[in-house]
């Protein structure tokens, strides 16, 4: 995802209501850490309470309307990279290597078992392209043009309207994680989450996409990149909320526990990029 843009007002036109002064004491209060203390932090701690109450009355809710997975594994249909109009790969790439200090070659690609590399899914959101309207050509856009990467960072996309799509080759290290890309799928859900609610349809492709891929590379891990990034709010707030009925569903434990070093540097192969 891109940096959010600053949209706070300069100035305010009213004064602060009663409702926003103590939801801005709450804020000061929480956010300075370990003193919560006075009417400040019973104020705090009331509308903390309130908040893990909205969180876990959502995360029901949410939990409900996802489909729980059947006993038998449908392969997902993976839209190849030729139908969503996907440019070539480009090796020489300026900053391929720009997400890992010990990736000097810049575009690498895992030799061997892949099932013997990948042991974590990170979740994405495509802020700020929509769900209804982004594609994975325009995230290819932003990512080669914008960041100067070699190809789409992620290795699969899923639409909003449950399609999925393969993004960069399974077999080359993605570029989705800053500084732990190393055994890593990628996976996009394309939307912004801070501000509109994953389909249903795109939420129970994403989750048949996860089984699929714990199968065929015996994954333990999934994460939402915040929890690899934690100056990131990605995958959105909306789809956040999801990720422990996907780790639950799916049989995987959430966090970046399953998460591999780069240390493994013969596992790799450069395509000659940058000196
Ligand atoms: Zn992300």
């Amino acid at each position: 995802m891109m940096p959010p843009p600053s949209s706070r007002p300069k100035t305010r036109k009213h004064p602060m209501s009663r409702r926003e002064a103590l939801l801005w004491i709450g804020t000061l209060t929480a956010g300075g850490g370990t003193a919560l203390c006075g009417v400040g932090g019973l104020i705090a701690l009331l509308i903390g309470r309130k908040n893990q109450e909205a969180v876990r009355l959502q995360t029901t809710l949410t939990a409900i309307a996802m489909t729980p997975p059947g006993t038998t594994l449908t392969p997902p249909v993976i839209i190849p990279r030729d139908q969503w109009g996907a440019r070539t790969v480009n090796h020489q790439a300026s900053n391929e290597s720009g997400f890992a200090p010990a990736n000097p070659l810049g575009w690498l690609e895992y030799q061997g078992d892949l099932a013997a590399v990948y042991s974590t899914v990170a979740i994405h959101h495509s802020y700020p392209v929509r769900r209804d309207t982004g594609t994975m050509r325009e995230l290819q856009d932003i990512h080669m043009d914008g960041q100067g990467w070699a190809d789409i960072g992620y290795h699969f996309g899923v639409g909003g309207d449950g399609k999925v799509y393969a993004g960069r080759d399974i077999r080359a290290r993605g570029s989705n994680v800053a500084g732990h890309n190393t055994g890593v799928i990628g996976v996009v859900a394309i939307g912004d989450f801070e501000s509109e609610v994953p389909a249903l349809a795109q939420l129970n492709a994403l989750q048949n996409l996860i089984l699929w891929l714990r199968a065929q590379y015996t994954l333990t891990h999934i994460a939402g990149h915040y929890e690899f990034n934690p100056d990131t709010q990605c995958p959105g707030k909306y789809l956040r909320l999801q990720l422990d009925t996907l780790a639950y569903n799916c049989g995987l434990t959430r966090g970046t526990g399953g998460y591999i070093p780069p240390t493994p540097i013969s596992l790799l192969t450069g395509r000659g990029c940058c000196p």
